[in-house]
């Protein structure tokens, strides 16, 4: 099979397993999307959806939550991990929402970019989710399974993210990035699986024998 023709066969079999593709994490609106995508950083998002509701009831918007020290917005984010840093994450864009764009969740990338704890994933994750604009967010699984997959050979989630943005129609991004992660999630978590289990490499690579040893985790 040719790299365009497993793109287009691992589409149909995704398409087939996740029809729909419900956002993973609990949020209300724009900002407690942002919120909750940046405390999933390192963390699950079974875990930061039974934080959420707690830190949501003490401040469900950015100026609720600029209020707040960053001292009490640590104590219930604790769980998630990285709590110093997210606490302070969380303080901060909250006043720099209220102070710089009225409170409001800035639809556009390069804003979102700039703002604290905010790196170019998390602020994908938010224009494609929240905002529903063309985006395709790489983590760690997202990039071993375009390895897997034959998709990318990209040594990092940068040269990962345009190999898919090339090979996957627009239209689809935001979904698939979704549906490969709920994928990763099911079949395709053990580091342990080298290419021989399941319907996608068997499809994509029928005539493999041996296992496949990719460069990244
Ligand atoms: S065969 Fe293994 S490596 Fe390939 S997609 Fe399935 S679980 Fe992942």
């Amino acid at each position: 099979m040719k790299k365009s023709e497993r793109a287009t066969f691992i589409i149909k079999v995704l398409e087939n397993y996740y029809p729909e593709t419900p956002i993973p994490l609990d949020h209300n609106d724009h900002f407690t999307l942002l919120v909750a995508v940046l405390l999933s950083a390192q963390c699950t998002d079974e875990r930061v959806n039974t934080v959420t509701p707690i830190l949501f009831k003490k401040a469900k918007n950015a100026s609720e939550m600029s209020i707040l020290s960053e001292d009490d917005i640590y104590k219930i984010i604790k769980p998630c991990g990285l709590g110093p840093k997210k606490s302070k994450a969380i303080k901060k864009l909250s006043e720099i929402l209220v102070k710089q764009y009225n409170s409001i969740v800035p639809s556009d990338i390069k804003k979102l970019e700039q703002l604290p704890g905010v790196g170019h994933k998390t602020a994908s994750v938010v224009i494609s989710q929240g905002f529903g604009v063309p985006a395709f967010p790489v983590d760690t699984h997202i990039h071993r399974l375009a390895q897997r997959w034959g998709l990318s050979k990209g040594k990092n989630v940068v040269q990962t993210e345009k190999d898919l943005k090339k090979i996957f129609p627009k239209d689809k991004w935001n979904k698939l990035h979704l549906q490969i992660i709920f994928w990763g999630r099911e079949f395709c978590s053990a580091r342990a699986c080298f290419g021989l289990n399941c319907e996608i490499c068997k499809g994509c690579y029928p005539k493999r024998v041996s296992r496949f040893v990719h460069n990244q985790p």
